[in-house]
Order: structure tokens, then sequence, then C-alpha cells
């Protein structure tokens, strides 16, 4: 038994903050606890590494959902970070903050703390913008965000094309005004990911009141009532304790905190219960509320060179990996989009309500490699879905992953909202400079009409895909299906917080690797101030 007085559970975009911010006193004795091993694959570091760790059980949980009625029945595999930096370690890169609107609206549903006002300044300690401060960006903080260092012909194209059919250039959608098109700001120093690990973890690693255990499963938190004192973890198959003096803060992610959670007894009572699980406090909304973004994928065959063919030859490759090498520029410097565009699909509503992600390569899948053939994909997904889902355990064992029911498309608005995403993707498509590059539409194609919204609703729920943001299984709140109240602390149970991206309310307008790094900044401040 080794004993902490603060146990972060989860090295993963929020936890690293935690485990930065609470030790910087030294007489916190602070232990964060990771179930995946140290960051050293140089492919974690590298941009385009992503097609090496997603999918890799050494980096990632390769989490598949179950069968999805809005998806026709079809599973999706999930990866979630399983690695120092969790997801921040595999992710795309893309730094997107959601809109000022979102965190109102937290507010409004009762969670006082979360304006925009009140974040805000989260955001920006956080952040250290390669263009400089501002009122709204940060300079100094430790997450490195950057311009893309790459461009394209054929993403300059789409924002000309989309600029030409009436949307707006915006240079900085993390500035004051998320609508427009233009490139994604990434998290990324001299050519290089900046993980949450690297920003947060590494420069502390030699505090000798910080210890960092990694191979390192949490199984179950441990309770003197309803006090969380300590957890039962497991690192290569040795089980021990660790005791937490003041508090325990569960930063295990969207799937990682409501299942141990679970696990622990912390749940609906007759759910877990059936798994033969003692319950300690009957919660009903743990697992709950679980949002996601589905991206629809229109790919447009081109006459110009797209990533596609430029690494088709081993030479090309060579080349590329060199340029690399030497400069920390070109193709694998590249995000996993480049462009993107925050646009309405109706004129009445104030904000946006899709985003874009334009890649200048296409796939059938990310594991499938890319096409023989040149092309570039304009992903589309609804920033504010109203389905939601829910995880549930498969069973009382922590290594058996917990049934994911993401239950999307489950809407009018939703589908409606997609098809209207995917008609704009080919609105786009036909403008000038685009129309001349493209020779012909591969997906959705020929046989789905522009004017058929069944056949196009039909064609996004045949073809698509996760872009990775599961939210909201642990929701803040103050209604009887909340997880967490406004300072995160777990309801009824004393000791225990979450912070990470299960709190979310409600699902941001963008990427939610930004916003989770402004929970872990934001949730560390609430633990000092209440230590006080
Ligand atoms: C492939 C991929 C691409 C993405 N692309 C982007 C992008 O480009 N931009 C963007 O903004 N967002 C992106 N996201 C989403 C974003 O990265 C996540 O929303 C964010 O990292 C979530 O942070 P978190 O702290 O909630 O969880 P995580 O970062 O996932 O951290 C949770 C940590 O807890 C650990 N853990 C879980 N269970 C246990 C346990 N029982 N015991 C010990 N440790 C445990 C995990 O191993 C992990 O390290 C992407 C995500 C993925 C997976």
């Amino acid at each position: 038994m080794i004993e902490f007085d603060y146990i972060v559970v989860g090295a993963g975009s929020a936890g690293c903050v935690l485990a930065n911010r609470l030790s910087a006193n030294p007489n916190n004795r602070v232990a964060v606890v990771e179930a995946g091993g140290p960051d050293t694959s140089p492919w974690i570091h590298t941009p385009v590494g992503y097609f090496k760790t997603m999918g890799n059980p050494k980096t990632d949980w390769c989490y598949k959902t179950e069968a999805d009625p809005g998806l026709n029945g079809r599973s999706l595999p999930w990866p979630r970070g399983k690695v120092l930096g969790g997801s921040s370690s595999i992710n795309g890169l893309l730094y997107v903050r959601g809109q000022s609107a979102d965190y109102d609206h937290w507010r409004q549903l009762g969670n006082t703390g979360w304006g925009w006002d009140d974040v805000l300044p989260y955001f920006k300690k956080s952040e250290d913008w390669e263009a400089n401060g501002s009122i709204l960006r940060g300079a100094n903080g430790p997450l490195a965000v950057s311009k893309s260092r790459l461009k394209h012909q054929v993403v300059d194209a789409w924002i000309e094309s989309a600029i030409d059919a009436g949307y707006l250039l915006n240079p900085d959608y993390n500035g004051e005004n998320q609508e427009g098109v233009g490139y994604f700001q990434l998290t990324s120093r001299h050519g290089k990911r900046c993980s949450s690990a690297v920003a947060y973890l590494r420069p502390v690693k030699k505090r000798p009141n910080l210890k960092i255990f990694t191979n390192t499963m949490t199984e179950k938190i441990l309770f003197e009532g309803k006090i969380a004192t300590g957890i039962k973890v497991r690192q290569r198959g040795k089980p021990f304790t660790l005791t937490a003096k003041r508090e325990i803060i569960l930063s295990a992610g969207a799937i990682g905190s409501p299942q141990i959670m679970m696990l622990s007894g912390i749940g609906k009572a007759d759910e877990i219960s059936g798994h033969g699980i003692e319950t300690v406090h009957n919660l009903p909304g743990v697992g709950k509320n679980l949002q996601d973004h589905l991206q629809a994928r229109p790919v447009y065959k081109c006459n110009v060179p797209t990533i596609n063919t430029q690494v088709a030859s081993l030479f090309s490759q060579a080349m590329i990996g060199l340029q690399y090498i030497l400069t920390r520029t070109g193709p694998m410097t590249m995000a996993a989009s480049l462009g993107t565009g925050f646009l309405k699909t109706r004129p009445e509503i104030k904000t946006p309500d899709i985003q874009f992600h334009i890649q200048p390569f296409s796939a059938d899948s990310p594991a499938a490699g890319p096409h023989k053939f040149s092309a570039y994909t304009a992903s589309v997904l609804q920033l504010r879905p109203e389905s939601a889902g829910h995880l549930e355990l498969k069973s009382s064992d922590p290594e058996q992953h917990p049934a994911i029911h993401p239950n999307y498309l489950a809407t009018p608005t939703d589908c409606q909202t997609i098809v209207e995403g995917i008609k704009i993707a080919r609105r786009i498509a036909r403008h000038s400079p685009m129309r001349d590059l493209i020779t012909e539409e591969h997906a959705p194609g020929q046989g789905v009409a522009e004017d058929d919204d069944e056949k196009i609703l039909e064609w996004a729920r045949n073809t698509s895909t996760t872009i990775y943001h599961p939210t909201g299984t642990c929701k803040m709140g103050t209604d009887p299906s909340s997880v967490v109240d406004p300072r995160l602390r777990v309801h009824g149970i004393k000791n225990l917080r979450v912070a990470d991206a299960s709190i979310m309310p409600v699902i941001v307008s963008g990427n939610t690797n930004a916003p989770a790094i402004m929970i872990g900044e934001k949730a560390s401040d609430m633990v000092l101030e209440d230590a006080q």
C-alpha cells in the first residue's frame, strides 16, 4: 500500500494537466496511474503517426461499438489512447475550442462557473499559440498550438470554392467567431506532436512528489462508507492498493471513467448488481448521455496529385521521410485534416451547426490505406447532435470492454442536418476552382441523386463513421441524471471527482481535445481551492 494526497486515474488529455498542476506544490504527494505504457514510440510524436498508433493495441484500447440501429446495424471501431498522453497521443492534432455559446449553454443548464467567460482563462492558460497571445488566445501555456506547416493545392481550392459559394474566410476559428472556412490549427511544436503528456507531464516528471505509474490498470475505487479512500490497481498481473488522503480524480476518459465507477459500485443499482457488484451509491446517470460526432465522408476524384498518389511509390515515401527528418516539414507533419469549415445548414440558426474536415487524401477506412486514385475527402459532421447513447458493463471483469451503444442518427434533426451537410459538400464541389480539379464524385456517387434526401440519408447510415469524440458519460449538472456537480465532485460520494471529456453536459461544437485540457486546468484549480 502506498499513500498519496491525490490520485489521478488516467494520464490522458485532462489527467496530465492535473498531475502537473497538483504536484506544483511540493507538499502535495500526487500519483498518476495510467493503464498504457510510456510514450516512447517515435510514431506518437510524428504527426502523421496516428496511422500507426490507431488500431494498435500497444497504444489504443481498440474499443468496438455494439451494432447501431442508426447505422443500419453496423459496429464501428472506437479508438482511445492507451499510453501516456491518452487520446492526445494518438489523435489528429486538430486544435478547436468550440463555440462560446456551448459553454454559456452549460452555465444555463445550472453549471455555475462554466460559462464562456469562466472557461476562456483556462483555454488561455493552457495555450502557447505561435501567433502570439491576445484577449482570446494564450501565449505562454504548456500546450503548443501552431498553424499547419503543410498546405495543399486541393485544400486551397476547396477553401476558395467555399468562398465562391458564399461562405466566409475565417483565419482564426478559435478567435472572435467560429464561422467560416480556413486551415486547421494544430497541437504541435516544430513539426512534432504536442500531446498533453509532452506539454504537461514531461517537464515535471522528475518532481519528487509526483509518482507516475504506467502499465497500471485501475480496477476499482475503494471506499469507507461513501468516502473514496483509495484504488485497487494491477500492474503486469500484480495487484496492489494506493490510498489517497485527500482526493481521487478520475480522468480515464468518456469510456474509462464511467466503467471504473460502475465496477466500483457507483451507477444504476439494478444494472450493476446484475453483474454481482455491490452498490455503493445509486447514480443512474453513470454511462448515460453518451454523445459523439458522426462524420459522413463524401470523396471526389481529382485530376491533380493528392496524398493518395504522392505517397504511392516507395521512392516518394522515402523522400517524404527524408524531408521530415531534415526539415520537419512536408506530408509527415499533416494533421488528420488540413482544411475546415464551420457552417450553417439553415440561415435562421445563430451559430454553425456543421463542421467540415477537408483531407487531401481518401480511404475506405484508416486501416485500408489510401485509395489508388487521386482524391480528396470532404468529411462533414453535425456539431450538436441531439442523439445520445449509453454504455454499460458487460461483466465485472475490468479487462472486459463495456458495451458501447452510440445511438447515432436517432432524431429527425440529426438526420436532416447530416443530409444538408452532404448537400453542401456537393454544392462547394460545383464551385470554382474545385470543379475544374474534380473528375468524378466517388462517394456518394451518381447513384445517389442530389435531391433524393432518403437515399442520401441511407448512404450516410451505411458509410458514416465516428470522428472520435465520445463525451458526456459522467455528465456535470444538478439534475437527477447528472453524475458530478459543477465542481466535478461525484454526487453522493466524498473525495471523488471526475475531470475529463465525460463531464461535458452537452458535446461541444468542435473537436474535443482542447476542451478536455481546459477541463483539466479548471478542475486543478477547483481541487486546490477546495483543499484550502
Ligand atoms: C484517433 C483519435 C483522433 C482524435 N482526433 C482529435 C483531434 O484531431 N482533435 C481533437 O480536439 N480531438 C481529437 N480526438 C478526441 C480527443 O483526443 C479526446 O476527446 C481527448 O483526448 C479526451 O481526453 P480525456 O482526458 O477525456 O481522455 P483520454 O485522453 O482518452 O485519457 C484517458 C486516459 O485514461 C487511461 N485509462 C482509462 N482507463 C483506465 C484505467 N482503468 N486505469 C488506468 N488508466 C486508464 C487511458 O489509457 C488514457 O490514457 C481524437 C481522439 C482519437 C482517439
